[in-house]
């Protein structure tokens, strides 16, 4: 076989899916990932459409069901928590829903893969690349701790920021479009009766202020829950690095508005795992450069607010391990192969992002506050042919070849 090593950087969700199946296949490969361990907590994921497939053959569902997130859908409420509309996972079959009937948090998932795959594969867990160089023959790469290593191939599966998309194919910024809006994340204490569903209060734009909407997503010890606000903005100027600051502009923007969300800022203070982030969206030209190639979200964000990111990964990890398999490890072959069997996926998920992936969070008045809830309300009584379906065709528009007959493990 021809380029057998393969430095895959990133052990979130592609990462590992990847590597389980190139270990499979017959290649030695490595993941390299920033985190010194692996992660708990945060935000839940989707598995959709095609992607279920990769799961069950990734074999890996049961692990899956067993860490359910317990969500059952969305529900908006009013200020007095009464519910205003809602849709269950069941809603659009499977995978059409806000919330997936396959719904685990990704640090959940990620462990999984990294369970999945430990045993097999390298990993160098708080060792990020620092540098690295192509040439004809290989890719020499230089980690954070100082070593130097020299692979056949190199992935960057290392999220929307991606260190190797930056070393390989340029800054930032020439990558990332942007969706006008800002999320944040937190763990807070709540009362709130939920029984499983997450409970979104949403304020159109007005007096100044712009739509907006803060959420409490189900978590399973009681008294808990994980904080989420959604904030449509014009880019803010603040460091990267500042938490405080962050925390600051998630505060000044909702203070002073009902519902929990007194009861959800008030935590905010003290919340370690705050997340705050402009939502984004990942296009590149060709995601391939030389011995060197792009998988998830660092090749193709859907955005973190379209619930299909995690199908993408997957479907992607599968597509390019089998297609540099079927190459014998021919990256010329695989890499174009692999980008023609992801394209129309990947471009469908991300118009379906930008056109419906806000879900009617962030409306630009009381009107269009009204027609949504109104919307939600109607949507479960209407045939499904016309309504509901864009996220269920989303999440099955692509073909997953069978590669089983390669896997020699
Ligand atoms: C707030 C939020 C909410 C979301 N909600 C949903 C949802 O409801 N449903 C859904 O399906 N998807 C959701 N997503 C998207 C989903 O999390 C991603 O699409 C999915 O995790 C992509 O997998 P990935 O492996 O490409 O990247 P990631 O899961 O982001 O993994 C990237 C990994 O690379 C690591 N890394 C970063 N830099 C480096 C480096 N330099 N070197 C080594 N490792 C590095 C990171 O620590 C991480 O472990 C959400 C995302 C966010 C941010």
């Amino acid at each position: 076989m021809n380029n057998r090593s393969v430095l895959i950087s990133g052990a979130g969700i592609g990462g590992p899916t990847l590597a389980y199946w190139l270990h499979r296949y017959g290649f030695d490969v490595t993941v390299a990932e920033r985190a010194p361990a692996p992660r708990s907590g945060g935000h839940a994921v989707d598995i959709r459409g095609t992607a279920r497939e990769v799961a069950r053959r990734t074999g890996i569902v049961p692990a899956v069901r067993a860490a359910h997130t317990g969500a059952c859908g969305m529900a908006f409420v009013d200020e007095d928590n009464r519910w205003v509309a809602a849709l269950g996972t069941d809603v659009f079959g499977h995978s059409g829903g806000p919330v997936a009937e396959m719904a685990i948090l990704r640090t959940d998932l990620a462990r999984i893969l990294h369970d999945a795959t430990r045993d097999d594969v390298e990993y160098l867990f708080g060792d990020p690349v620092a540098s690295a160089e192509q040439d004809d023959d290989g890719v020499t790469v230089r980690f954070e701790s100082g070593t130097s290593r020299r692979f056949d191939l190199l992935v960057g599966a290392d999220g929307v920021r991606s260190t190797v998309r930056r070393l390989m194919f340029g800054p930032h910024e020439r990558y990332l479009r942007d969706l006008g809006c800002y999320i944040a994340l937190y763990s807070t204490t709540t009362d709130l009766e939920h029984d499983g569903w997450q409970l979104m209060y949403t304020m159109p734009a007005g007096g100044g202020r712009p739509g907006r909407t803060a959420g409490i997503y189900p978590r399973t010890a009681p008294g808990t829950g994980l904080a989420a606000f959604f904030l449509r903005s014009a880019p803010l100027a603040y460091d990267r690095h500042d938490v405080d600051e962050q925390k600051r502009i998630v505060t000044r923007a909702f203070e002073g508005d009902g519902w929990e969300i007194p009861q959800m800022l008030s935590t905010i203070g003290d919340a370690s795992d705050f997340y705050f982030d402009r939502v984004v969206q990942v296009e590149v030209d060709g995601w391939s450069r030389g011995r060197t190639v792009l998988l998830g979200d660092a090749g193709y964000c859907a955005s973190p607010m379209s619930g299909i990111g995690t199908s993408l990964a997957l479907v992607g990890a599968y597509v390019l391990a089998g297609e540099l398999a079927t190459a014998d490890g021919d990256h010329t072959r695989a890499y174009p192969a692999y980008a023609d069997r992801m394209r129309e996926f990947v471009r469908r998920a991300q118009e379906f992002a930008r056109t419906q992936g806000d879900g009617g969070l962030m409306p630009q008045s009381r009107a269009q506050l009204r027609m949504r809830n109104l919307s939600v309300h109607l949507l479960p009584y209407l045939p499904r042919s016309l309504v509901g379906r864009g996220m269920e065709r989303v999440a099955g528009a692509v073909e997953l070849p069978d590669y089983a007959a390669l896997a020699h493990r």
